[in-house]
């Protein structure tokens, strides 16, 4: 039998690399082991946190109506309906123990692939892509599209628009275009096929809007080059009207801005800072984007919001140790009410602001 100093002193003789693995191994043997329940009480808290009330019409005339298989049942008195702790969000009716939630969530804030995920909980890839998005479509209501102030820098980011995942097995879905090739670095045109070079409808806008107190924009508006309307409707009631705009050159803002009556600093193309007023942070933000989506291969564009959410998430939280993080997102995620199901994968359409 070891002793606890003889098991301290093996682990100072381990590398650093081995140390890490036991801090992982010991992390879960007792952190997650006693996280599951800590879970459970903190969502019916966030869930239920102005009493209990119907998932389904909101409504809070609801009573106790007994138990099946040690979970409370409760039955809306509004709309009859009957309703657990945990009815429509993410984890509601999963036959995987929540541990494996857990360690799911872990992944996530690790930024894993679908693959690598169902590798490390031990789950198949279907269900892998099923968690990830119910969890995100999850996050994406929890978040909302939220709103900024102050000085406001925004751009746009682009990514090509992807049809991945639509076409197996899709009796509702035929290709707009013929298919690229597949496995060629950038995914080169099929011959004889011309591929379009800048901006083009083949490309999917994403804007971003940050402030100086760390509020984040970011939503797919458009396919194809901004216009003054796409920007309209993504600020509309969600930019203070004493804010300053940051921008490029781009001549959209500028007719966005009229309208909108703000004072808009369009800062040059090679030109840096003009005082206070730049587009650093958002084209920092930009770059760590474009480098964490690099992991995943192309996303089809009827995902691109999800992981949009999924990056912003990631900042938000990013000063926060992982334990915290990975809490957050389970707490956070089964907070809001969703109803994420498999069999509407295949007639998903991408989401716009
Ligand atoms: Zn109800």
């Amino acid at each position: 039998m070891p002793s606890i100093e003889s098991v301290k002193e093996d682990i100072k003789s381990l590398d650093i690399f081995a140390q890490e693995q036991i801090l992982e191994f010991i992390e879960e043997i007792i952190v997650l082991g006693s996280f599951a329940s800590v879970l459970a009480t903190e969502i019916k808290e966030n869930r239920f946190s102005r009493g209990k009330v119907c998932p389904f019409c909101n409504r809070n005339e609801v009573s106790r109506n007994g138990k099946s298989n040690g979970t409370q049942i409760y039955i809306c008195k509004c709309c009859k309906k009957t309703f657990t702790d945990f009815t429509r969000s993410p984890m509601h009716n999963s036959k995987k123990d929540s541990k494996k939630w857990i360690s799911y969530a872990k992944c996530m804030v690790n930024g894993y692939s679908i693959r690598k995920s169902a590798e490390v909980v031990g789950i198949s890839v279907p269900t892998s892509f099923y968690w990830r998005h119910k969890i995100l479509d999850a996050v994406r209501s929890y978040m909302g599209i939220g709103s900024v102030g102050g000085i406001v820098e925004a751009d746009e980011i682009f990514f090509r628009l992807s049809f991945k995942g639509n076409h197996k097995k899709s009796r509702n879905f035929s290709m707009p275009r013929k298919p690229h090739k597949r496995g060629v670095k950038g995914s080169k045109p099929n011959k004889g096929e011309k591929r379009k070079r800048g901006i083009s409808s083949q490309q999917v806008c994403v804007l971003c809007a940050t402030d100086r107190i760390g509020n984040i924009m970011v939503e797919p508006v458009c396919k194809g080059r901004l216009k003054h309307t796409d920007l309209e409707r993504f600020f509309n009631e969600r930019i203070d009207n004493d804010s300053v705009l940051c921008t490029d050159s781009h001549k959209s803002y500028i007719k966005f801005a009229r309208n909108f009556n703000l004072e808009l600093q369009q800062i040059k193309r090679g030109r840096h800072k003009e005082g206070i007023y730049h587009i650093q942070h958002i084209n920092a933000y930009h770059s760590k984007l474009k480098k964490w989506m690099g992991r995943f291969n192309g996303v089809a564009t009827k995902y691109l919001a999800n992981y949009m959410y999924w990056f912003k998430w990631l900042q938000v939280f990013s000063a926060e140790k992982d334990m915290a993080r990975i809490k957050h997102l389970i707490v956070q995620s089964h907070t809001v009410h969703t109803d994420t199901k498999i069999k509407y994968f295949s007639y998903r359409e991408p989401i716009f602001v």
